[in-house]
């Protein structure tokens, strides 16, 4: 695919995504350049399901979300996205009882690769006041990741001096998590990686809400992913 963005999904854009519809026309233009661009440089394969117009639209949509504000971002680690139907395994099997993982960023042999259910790419854009998105959560892991560790402290986006701060951040809001004290998701603690995953899920989905819950992590993240500047721009 090259060119210019087919314009289905342009209106796919302005049906599902809220963050697109926020951004002003010249942002908009930019936002459709970046996502056909993502989407000539990484395939998206479905397994055992067909994928449609809307599964791109949200793939590419995921991707862009996070780094919009950083105009030459590339996704040098990631070649291709699977979309399997439902949810599947550990060890990627799509049957059997025990199979909650909903995406996954690969690695190993799986390196370069990203595995989402198309039930929840969709379900993530589909419910408009949950703060879940399981693409964009799996994008997250993929920036943390650029700076060889998923370690829920992106170096690529936060200045040196915002890391101690940061990490103490995490350690604090996860004891509340744990004390049943927050309404952030719970997976959140299951470690720094996941806590920065979640919590970018619900600065993206739901910036109004964490402002006013959290109003220092909402501070923190903006300054990660530069959102101050770009509503100023
Ligand atoms: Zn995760």
């Amino acid at each position: 695919m090259a060119g210019e963005l087919p314009g289905a999904y342009k209106i796919l854009l302005q049906q599902n995504v809220i963050f697109y519809n926020k951004l002003s026309e010249p942002q908009k233009f930019q936002f459709e350049d970046r996502v056909q661009h993502f989407l000539s440089s990484v395939k998206i394969t479905g397994v055992g399901t067909e994928v449609e117009d809307i599964d791109r639209t949200l793939a590419g949509a995921s991707a862009i979300i996070p780094i919009f504000a950083f105009p030459d971002w590339e996704y040098n680690n990631l070649h291709e996205i699977l979309l399997y139907p439902e949810t599947f395994n550990e060890q990627f099997e799509q049957t059997g009882n025990d199979r909650p993982v909903m995406g996954m960023v690969g690695s190993g042999a799986m390196n370069h690769i990203m595995i989402l259910s198309k039930h929840a790419l969709r379900e993530g854009f589909s419910n408009k006041t949950d703060k879940n998105n399981t693409a964009l959560h799996e994008f997250i892991h993929l920036i943390d990741k650029t700076d060889g560790d998923t370690d829920g402290i992106p170096e690529t986006l936060l200045q040196h001096q915002y890391v101690l701060p940061w990490v103490n951040m995490i350690h604090k809001n996860i004891k509340e998590i744990l004390k049943d004290n927050s309404d952030i998701n719970p997976y959140g603690a299951t470690n720094q990686a996941e806590f920065f995953a979640v919590v970018s899920e619900y600065f993206f989905e739901r910036p109004d809400l964490m402002r006013r819950k959290h109003p220092e992590l909402y501070d923190m993240l903006e300054k990660m992913f530069r959102k101050d500047e770009m509503s100023h721009s």
